[in-house]
């Protein structure tokens, strides 16, 4: 591990505020420690930004707004290029990192790096493409256009479940776009962004980047209040729960600020009886044990046609009763570890909810302990029997539990299907083309995403990525989510020696 930190350029006592090219000093700060949920161990500490740090952060990234901006889009983007390769080349220690700090798989930790990369590449071509339209006036020799200019400061606020990947969605895009970013990363997973700020570091220098354009502030809730409260800063893009969203999504309104939020899902599947079950099981159960259960975009109910309801069953509690689960770093592993202790009891209490409210746990929940589970946030995959109208089943648990329920008609289906407060992933198993399209169709799901015969979980970075409802509504990633980054400018020129007023009014004087 020793020798992994090193790579990255953290040691026992970093400083968690930079701007890329400048550290704050660690003397007499407040301490963030990082814990690995894999073994329990402090991995090394962070300091936590101070109220006057924040201030000279914001400082320095107003100003390099100033010299960034007026950087031609397609030079920002082989910046950004760079960034890339400098991700590449530290794909594998990072990916330990994540994994390690995080408690995801090996496997899903270097994907996380490769949707760095992923996003790295989208955006250098992005940097070429970021149009407006132009429209015909109604006015003779008029020539009407928009354009898009860059917004500003955006404040990055992200989540522990993807530590990386999402900062990464956002700041790749807003850099291309102009913008410059404040990241304030989960203070539950600081070292990850640490590490992040330090691979780009050498980029930045050797470009001679203004100091400013990627800023890095740790901390918990308070640190990111600085953010959402702050008029310097046009925009804020918010991942993490619902709860957040609706203070942090409140706080940026009050001021007339821009927010971009990606929270809580509450993902469903509907296997009919149509659907091939071969596909459907290792879906079902990827999407439900995959990172524990710790993805916004996990499968976390299961709407299963009433004639094919035991047959499912009896292949789900089987698959479950094959689960390995353990070190997440041991590639033989299926399942790591949840994050904390409050998410442990946070799981346990779900599945006594599901009890209390008359439904019945086909896989019993347990807190895994011994050899091996000496951190305490190993637990058991369950899988509960539900009816749709169960309190527990609206609310995101955070953890690998999955809600079987029953349903006889398709728009029986859809209607469970909708009927939860969040909107972000959903999927249906069917290879009856109707079933498919009404699912997909304006009655179907409600969701910023709909699959068919693939899985809730796992998007790629071409699309663009949110939820509607409790989920925020906000679009990050590919598509034209770039244009959350920009301001949109209309313009209209007369080139003529008339001033022909829109809407023929006549005004002579
Ligand atoms: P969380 O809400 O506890 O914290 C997320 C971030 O918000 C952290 O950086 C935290 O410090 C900050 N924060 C919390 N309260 C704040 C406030 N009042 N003002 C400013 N900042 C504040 O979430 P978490 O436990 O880290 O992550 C899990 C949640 O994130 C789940 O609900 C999951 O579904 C969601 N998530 C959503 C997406 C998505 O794209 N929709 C992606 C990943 C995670």
């Amino acid at each position: 591990m020793q020798n992994l930190l090193s790579r990255l350029n953290i040691s026992a006592v970093n400083h968690g505020t930079s701007t890329g090219l400048k550290s704050w000093s660690v003397e007499g700060a407040t301490l963030l420690e990082s814990h690995s949920p894999v073994d329990g161990k402090l991995i090394a500490k962070v300091s936590v930004t101070t109220h006057d740090d924040y201030q000279q952060v914001m400082d320095l990234a107003t100003e390099a707004f100033k010299t960034w901006r007026n950087v031609p889009a397609p030079r920002r983007g082989e910046i950004v290029r760079q960034m890339g390769e400098a991700f590449r080349h530290n794909k594998e220690a990072l990916g330990q990192l994540v994994s390690y700090e995080m408690g995801k798989s090996l496997q899903e930790g270097l994907g996380e790096v490769q949707e760095i990369i992923d996003i790295c590449d989208f955006a250098v071509g992005l940097s070429r493409q970021l149009y407006g339209l132009t429209m015909h006036s109604e006015r003779p020799e008029h020539r009407m256009y928009e354009q898009y200019h860059p917004l500003g400061v955006v404040g990055i606020i992200s989540a522990f479940n993807f530590p990386v990947a999402v900062w990464s969605w956002n700041a790749m895009i807003a850099w291309v776009c102009g913008d410059v970013c404040v990241w304030k990363p989960s203070e539950k997973t600081p070292l990850t962004a640490l590490a992040c700020q330090n691979i780009i570091q050498d980029v930045l220098q050797k470009n001679e980047i203004s100091e400013g354009i990627s800023c890095l502030i740790s901390g918990d809730y308070q640190v990111g209040e600085w953010l959402t409260s702050d008029k310097r800063i046009p925009l804020i893009s918010a991942t993490g729960s619902t709860r957040m969203g609706k203070i942090v999504g409140a706080t940026v309104a009050s001021r007339m600020g821009r927010s971009l939020l990606e929270l809580g899902g509450n993902n469903a599947i509907i296997i009919t009886e149509n659907a091939d079950l071969n596909i459907a099981i290792p879906a079902v159960v990827f999407g439900a044990v995959g990172t524990a259960g710790q993805r916004c975009t996990s499968t976390r109910r299961l709407i299963i046609h009433e004639s094919i309801y035991e047959t499912v069953k009896e292949r789900l509690v089987k698959a479950y009763g094959q689960l390995r689960i353990g070190n997440p770093l041991d590639e033989t592993n299926h399942v790591g570890p949840l994050i904390d202790h409050k998410a442990v009891i946070a799981y346990v209490s779900a599945a006594h909810e599901v009890k209390e409210e008359g439904g019945k746990m086909l896989v019993e929940e347990e807190i895994l302990a011994g050899k091996g589970f000496e951190s305490g946030c190993y637990v058991k995959p369950c899988i509960g029997e539900v009816e749709p109208n169960f309190k527990i089943v609206k609310h995101e648990t955070f953890a690998p539990i999955l809600y079987m329920m029953k349903y006889k008609t398709v728009e029986e289906a859809i209607k469970i299907q909708n009927n939860v407060p969040q909107g972000l992933s959903s999927s249906i198993f069917t290879l009856n083309m109707r079933e498919a399209e009404q699912f997909l169709s304006v009655n179907g799901s409600d969701c910023g995403i709909a699959n068919v015969n693939i899985g809730t979980s796992g998007a790629e970075i071409g699309g663009a990525f949110g939820g509607e409802k409790e989920t925020g509504g906000g679009r990050e990633s590919g598509s034209d989510a770039w244009k959350a980054y920009m301001r949109r400018q209309t313009n209209t020129i007369n080139y003529g020696k008339q001033l022909p007023l829109a809407q023929g009014i006549k005004f002579d004087f």
